[in-house]
């Protein structure tokens, strides 16, 4: 049997190891970071496909909600849940061509009144005149949903950090490690933005955007949150817990900003926000989380064989809701030799 090396134990290498134990192949994970990966522990975890950047990056969001379903189908007591999303990030004319892209999608879409906004949300103090309804998306714990499946895997963790990629006769054979090298058949990266170091010595130049993301966790607080609400400067949900989780910036997905300011500043006015929006609710500071997100040169996935034999790269900005489908493809790539049409556009190659 093939040995593979993953590189990562976020939540693309979690699912990557993941899909290799369904098809009978076992994986040893080696990351810095203990399971749960870097960016997936501070991430949003709202699985969508309304934000997207062309067409197929559309499609592939829209396979990656199809795919969280079939994990939580396949394994239980995942904490992947599906409250659906009220959106008004864009008002008035721009919410209505939003509705009627996205429907000329094959997404589902339903338009809200005043009325069935305040129905739905009841604690919502300031209700807009109009919001859509995005019923098909969910909300995963990153973090959590990757320790979940490495177990799953059986695949074996190393804590350890790679220093290097062990080549020998142009073919990767394995990586070099602050605890000693590892030997491998094909190595895998789903090393987010610890990617392009890795890359550099083989000769090729991934460019990442530097985009800092400040996720804000609440006190509890009773139900006043049932959806993913999305307004034109604040995106938060709540949790089983009652904990809102809202990250720092608006219209997070598509942040350009490269740096964050001052965390108290930053974290206070999110606080103010979440007052605003849901007033008379008792809500505090509970904790921070702060990553880099893993944003390719132009936002778009990056996935497939790497510049030389034996190597393959998993790298993705919205990798909660695309990491599971990505696996899944990649997997049979990389085991079946054939390529895969959604992965198309997203090939390493175009950076050469
Ligand atoms: C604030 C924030 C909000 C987000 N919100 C959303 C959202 O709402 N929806 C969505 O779909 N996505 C969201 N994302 C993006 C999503 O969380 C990431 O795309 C995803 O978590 C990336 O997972 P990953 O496993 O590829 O990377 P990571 O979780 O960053 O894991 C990378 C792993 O590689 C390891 N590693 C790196 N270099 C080395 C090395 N040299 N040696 C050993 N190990 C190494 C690290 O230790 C780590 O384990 C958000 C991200 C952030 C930061």
């Amino acid at each position: 049997m093939s040995q593979t090396l993953i590189i990562g134990a976020g939540i693309t290498g979690a699912a990557l190891a993941y899909q290799l134990y369904r098809r009978g192949q076992t994986a040893t994970i080696v990351s810095t970071h203990a399971e749960g990966g870097l960016a997936s522990a501070a991430s949003f975890g709202w699985l969508n496909a309304s934000y997207f950047l062309s067409r197929p990056h559309y499609h592939l969001r829209y396979q990656g909600l199809a795919a969280h379903r079939r994990l939580t189908a396949q394994l239980s007591g995942l904490p992947t849940t599906w409250p659906g999303c009220v959106w008004y990030e864009a008002t008035g004319d721009a919410q209505a061509e939003t509705a009627a892209d996205l429907r000329a999608l094959g997404y589902t879409v339903e338009a809200l009144t005043k009325a069935q906004i305040a129905a739905k949300l009841p604690a919502l103090g300031p209700v807009p005149e109009t919001a859509l309804h995005f019923p098909e998306e969910g909300v995963a714990d990153p973090a959590t949903l990757a320790r979940a499946l490495i177990a799953a895997s059986g695949a074996k963790v190393i804590r350890a950090t790679v220093q290097s990629l062990t080549s020998d006769h142009g073919k990767v054979i394995g990586a070099l490690t602050d605890l000693g090298p590892l030997i491998a058949d094909r190595v895998i990266l789903a090393t987010g933005t610890g990617t392009p170091a890795l890359l550099q010595p083989l000769g090729l130049a991934l460019p990442m955007l530097t985009r800092p993301g400040l996720m804000l966790t609440t006190n509890a607080l009773p139900p006043i949150c049932p959806v993913v609400l999305a307004t034109p400067d604040q995106e938060v949900r709540q949790d089983a817990m009652g904990h809102l989780h809202a990250p720092a910036s608006a219209g997070h997905q598509g942040d350009h900003a490269e740096s964050l300011g001052s965390f108290p500043v930053v974290i206070n006015a999110t606080l103010q926000r979440l007052r605003g929006l849901f007033p008379g609710q008792e809500i505090h500071f509970g904790r921070q989380a702060m990553a880099l997100r893993p944003v390719p040169g132009d936002g778009l996935p990056v996935v497939g064989q790497g510049p030389v034999p034996g190597l393959w790269l998993a790298v993705m900005h919205s990798g909660a809701t695309l990491a599971p489908v990505v696996a899944e493809h990649l997997v049979d790539e990389i085991i079946g030799g054939v390529e895969s049409p959604l992965l198309a556009e997203f090939r390493p190659t175009r950076f050469q």
